[in-house]
């Protein structure tokens, strides 16, 4: 077994360690799958989902849309427990929204999000991400 971090193929950024039961359910033939050892990439620009070593599972091949990824439409999921995507971002509520629903109904992240991880997260970095592209934007106008 291998603990240490390894780095995506594609784009040489550190992978985070995942679990075959969580990449079981986001693989869209998990014949190809072997038996662990995986890395997710979360790096937005590289289209490489899970990888080990020189092997990869890109974007077209999880079965559905990762909006954490750069290349993925509106559609693309941001909290996949309760099917957000990426084109309610803008509301600035969203983690409160999803927050409840946690507290309500719970979140079964570890199967559901891509990386096993909860994806308030990210959802909070794509949405300081945003702003500052907004008001780098404004100070383009001017
Ligand atoms: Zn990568």
């Amino acid at each position: 077994m291998l603990f240490f971090s390894a780095k995506c193929p594609a784009c040489n950024q550190k992978g985070q360690k995942v679990e075959n039961d969580t990449m079981i359910h986001h693989v869209k033939d998990i014949s190809k799958m072997g038996d662990g050892g995986y890395s997710y990439c979360s790096n937005p620009q590289c289209n490489v989902v899970y990888f080990r070593d020189k092997e990869v599972f890109t974007t077209d091949m999880i079965n559905k849309e990762i909006g954490f990824k750069n290349s993925s439409s509106d559609q693309g999921a941001v909290c996949f427990c309760y099917n957000y995507t990426k084109s309610v971002l803008y509301d600035d509520a969203l983690v409160d929204k999803i927050n409840i629903r946690i507290d309500n109904y719970g979140s079964r992240c570890d199967l559901r999000s891509p990386s096993g991880k909860c994806c308030i997260k990210e959802i909070k970095k794509m949405q300081k991400e945003k702003k500052e592209e907004e008001l780098h934007d404004i100070f383009k106008e001017k």
